[in-house]
């Protein structure tokens, strides 16, 4: 079971949690939660390491930011004791989970189950902080990236082989889109591992990018539900599951928007061999992730305007190594927009069905919402629109593909 920072809010939630804990406790399950740090806790501890020095040492901001998932699984444990139910808090590093020395990104390398395993066989429920990990042999403690409980969870129940892995959050489910900017979102009872990972990598920030990766390939039957439902009746929530187990396949499952782009023009490049490469190789060794790419042909055929799409933390790292190219790549100017997001649908009935994205173009054009670029793969497209239309953009592929819930 896995609880975000909306659940484990205050005391009064996290004693909420213990009862949807002592419900499946009550049903014969031995149990390991993964607990968040209480909402918005993360953000004011990212927020405190800016402002100690802007150019901070990554280790210790896993050490400070690592802090709030203690608090929480402490607390958890207190209460769950308190109301009769053995219970002992983990940290990251006494368990322990280890993980690569990329931090604030760090990758889960192993994770050592036996101590949670004992616990279980004396009868305990394990309250594990969520988000962190443990370098070795530097000794030094590490985060898995925003959203990182939710891969805590589900390597944790690949690691102890669980029946399932339950994370529990403010939505009773995965829903076709953000129900929080379309009112008519629909929740899906089951959805495919591999439209779940377009979703959360074109910005559904439901789950995190690598929990469902993980839930993949180590087969963890993970659920989205909500711990706001009553906890001695939850809904199901939703299933994530083998596309295979999905019998009524829409052709669009979802849509997704991601707010975390921006935009950079080249004009006028030279049109000649060489080109992109001279752009777009000191942007990958500078690990700098390029997303959209067009390229235009100009008027007088010698030169052409190619514009792509960067990271927004990245914009100004993007375009500082471009400035300083400028001879060695010829072009008459950058032009850069942050005011942009990327909309997206996502569905793996795209594969066999033509047109559907052209479909997209139209109806967005009928509401004159220009697009700026677009890139398809085989089970989504995504356009790149101005920032100012992406409720009115997201609302109207939601109706087009028939997504909105019966009024
Ligand atoms: P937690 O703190 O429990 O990890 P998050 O805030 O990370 O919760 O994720 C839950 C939120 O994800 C929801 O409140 C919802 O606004 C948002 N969300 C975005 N896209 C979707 C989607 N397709 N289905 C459900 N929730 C979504
Ligand atoms: N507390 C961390 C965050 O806000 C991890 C998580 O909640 O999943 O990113
Ligand atoms: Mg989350």
């Amino acid at each position: 079971m896995k609880f975000g920072g909306t659940s484990v809010a205050n005391i009064e939630r996290i004693r909420n949690v213990a009862r949807h804990v002592k419900r499946e406790r009550d049903a014969g399950a031995e149990i390991a939660v993964v607990v968040s740090a209480m909402s918005g806790k993360t953000n004011e501890l990212v927020a405190w390491c800016a402002e100690a020095a802007p150019l901070y040492d990554p280790a210790e901001y896993d050490a400070i930011v690592a802090s709030g998932e203690l608090v929480t699984a402490g607390l958890l444990a207190i209460i769950l004791k308190d109301s009769g139910i053995p219970a002992r808090s983990w940290q990251g590093w006494q368990i322990p989970i280890l993980t690569d020395d990329a931090h604030g990104v760090a990758r889960i390398a192993g994770i050592d189950s036996a101590g949670l395993l004992a616990g279980f066989s004396r009868g305990e429920v394990a309250v594990v902080a969520g988000f962190q990990g443990l370098h070795q042999p530097t000794n030094r403690v590490t985060t898995l990236g925003r959203g990182g409980s939710d891969t805590s969870a589900v390597a944790l129940a690949a690691a102890i082989k669980a029946d399932r892995c339950d994370i529990y959050t403010d939505v009773d489910g995965v829903y076709t889109t953000d129900p929080r900017i379309v009112p008519k979102a629909r929740r899906l009872e089951k959805v495919a591992f591999e439209e779940m990972l377009e979703m959360a990598s074109l910005g559904a920030k439901v789950l995190q990018v690598r929990s469902v990766e993980l839930a993949m390939m180590r087969k963890v039957k993970t659920y989205v539900r909500s711990s706001f439902d009553d906890p001695l009746k939850p809904n199901p929530g939703t299933l994530i599951c083998d596309e295979e187990d999905i019998v009524e396949q829409q052709i669009v499952t979802g849509i997704a928007y991601s707010t975390d782009e921006a935009q950079i023009t080249l004009r006028r490049v030279a049109d000649k061999p060489g080109v992109a490469a001279a752009i777009f190789v000191p942007l990958a060794e500078a690990n700098i992730n390029v997303d959209m790419i067009i390229q235009v042909v100009s008027d007088d055929t010698t030169t052409t305007d190619i514009t792509f799409t960067v990271p927004s933390a990245e914009f100004l790292r993007a375009k500082t190594i471009l400035e300083e190219r400028r001879g060695a790549i010829g072009y008459s100017s950058l032009q850069g927009a942050e005011d942009v997001v990327k909309v997206s649908a996502i569905g793996v009935g795209m594969r066999s069905h033509a047109g559907v994205a052209a479909k997209a173009f139209k109806a967005l054009a009928e509401k004159g919402i220009n697009i700026r670029a677009i890139t398809t793969s085989e089970i989504k497209f995504s356009v790149l629109i101005d920032a100012a239309y992406t409720e009115l953009a997201v609302r109207t592929l939601h109706s087009l593909y028939g997504l909105d819930a019966a009024a």
